[in-house]
């Protein structure tokens, strides 16, 4: 039984309420966005998703095999389910996730062909504010604006990086002009207290210019500079990075002079490993990498180590001298027996023994520290060009040395290693035996594979 009287008044309250709606307004940063919905989920508001996202400054793509819907700004990404079914749509509590943690939301809704969100989560994963003004009868989204808080320029052999921390969560864009070989990135929403100018080798002029409601960076490129940029959150907006380096390095090795960076592991008060017979991981790395970097020579190849005597550079100096090489070898010392070995590549990691590793090589950091972390997000958020190389590389020399002269490895894993952040594709981190490591036969035709690994461009 259902009381007549229940459903008159049902129907009452929804006639109005759908007149209401009617004139209702989403309007985001005083911008009005067609199409608000309250009726999908009664009292809920619904907004297109593509014009949404245009008016939030987001990149908005639909993944219709798996029904997610995905919003993206300046790296930090919110993926939303997506139902046919208002009423499954309403009952998904947690149907939204940020940067892979789950969100209270309800889910989107798919609508003859056209795909709505609740406008609230999607607002307050991007820091925004919501709040409805009945007597303009609009829902209104504001957007923070942001400050760019820090500008700085790193400069290391062969490349050179800008580092932008932004205050808040805002849409950049970025043109590159091929004729006139210059870059210029537009942060959307962002205020700068002075205009500034940077000096620097592989750039003719770089200025930061404030313009009217955005700031803009634009910089000459020298001739042969290439460039690479990215965004990686930070618990208040974000850090763009953009490297430069020379072009033909990383786009065509081969022909080229191939440039390596070996990294002997340990050093200094951080003596690694205690080996009975080899003495001290840290020593062994060291003069294993003298052999290799003179066998790399002898092919050709231009080496530098992050340390040549019994020193111990920080995690980031090492890890930056990786920047624009063709291949960064981190090289450690394990308990194997001889002929065997373990190799990693700069990944998320899927297996608790690989954050294990992480651990002992980051020890310096530690997982939990900011910098770990922060590497942790590039990696989930797949932010770190060339990450498929290493796997390729890894494999590559893998199925090599084993041919080679037998000498069997682990299967490749993926680790999210912070020595490798600096080189990612073009990093790897080996475990040697230490009997292999004292050997002299192997530096040869380690550096020899190596070399046909990176022509071949991996497995
Ligand atoms: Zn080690």
């Amino acid at each position: 039984m259902f009381p007549l009287q229940k459903i008159t008044s049902t129907l009452v309250s929804l006639l109005f309420f759908t007149s209401a709606v009617a004139q209702l307004q989403l309007v985001v940063n005083g911008q009005p966005v067609e199409g608000l919905n309250t009726t999908l989920v009664p009292g809920t508001s619904y907004a297109p998703a593509q014009g949404y996202a245009e008016a939030l400054g987001a990149t908005f793509t639909f993944d219709a095999a798996n029904k997610l819907a995905s919003f993206s700004m300046a790296g930090k990404i919110a993926r939303l389910a997506v139902f046919t079914n208002p009423d499954d749509a309403a009952a998904a509590e947690i149907a939204l996730r940020l940067d892979h943690q789950a969100q209270s939301s309800s889910g989107g809704i798919e609508v003859g062909g056209q795909i709505f969100v609740p406008v609230k989560p999607i607002a307050l994963a991007f820091s925004g504010q919501v709040a409805f003004l009945p007597e303009q009868n609009q829902v209104a989204v504001v957007l923070p604006r942001a400050t760019i808080e820090d500008a700085e320029t790193h400069q290391t052999q062969g490349f050179e990086r800008f580092t932008f921390d932004l205050t808040a969560q805002v849409p950049y864009t970025s043109f590159y002009n091929a004729a006139l070989n210059t870059l210029q990135v537009r942060f959307e929403r962002t205020d700068i207290a002075r205009a500034r100018s940077f000096q620097g080798r592989r750039y003719l002029r770089a200025d930061l210019i404030p313009g009217s409601g955005h700031t803009d960076f634009r910089i000459q490129l020298s001739p042969e500079t290439d460039y690479r940029l990215y965004a990686t959150p930070n618990p208040r907006g974000y850090r763009l990075t953009v490297d430069l380096f020379v072009k033909a390095v990383v786009e065509a090795p081969s022909g080229n002079q191939i440039t390596v960076v070996i990294d002997p592991g340990h050093g200094g008060e951080d003596s690694g490993l205690i080996l009975p017979e080899f003495g001290t991981e840290g020593g062994l790395t060291l003069a294993f990498a003298q052999d290799l970097a003179a066998a790399f020579q002898a092919r050709g190849a231009d080496v530098t180590l992050t340390r040549r005597d019994d020193s111990n550079p920080s995690l980031e100096n090492r890890s930056g001298r990786g920047v624009g090489v063709d291949l960064f070898l981190s090289i450690h010392a394990a308990e194997l027996p001889r002929g065997q070995y373990n190799i990693y590549y700069l990944d998320e990691a899927e297996l608790v023994h690989d954050l294990d590793l992480a651990l002992r090589e980051n020890a310096e950091t530690a997982l939990e520290s900011p910098a770990t972390n922060q590497l942790r997000r590039q990696l989930l958020l797949r932010l770190i060009p060339d990450l498929t190389l290493g796997r390729r590389y890894a494999q590559g020399l893998s199925a090599e040395l084993f041919q080679a002269r037998g000498y069997r490895s682990n299967d490749p894993i993926g680790a999210p290693l912070y020595i490798l952040s600096g080189s990612a594709g073009r990093g790897l981190l080996m475990e040697l035996s230490p009997a292999d490591l004292d050997d002299s036969e192997l530096a040869p035709v380690l550096a020899a594979t190596l070399l046909t690994v990176l022509e071949r461009g991996g497995f």
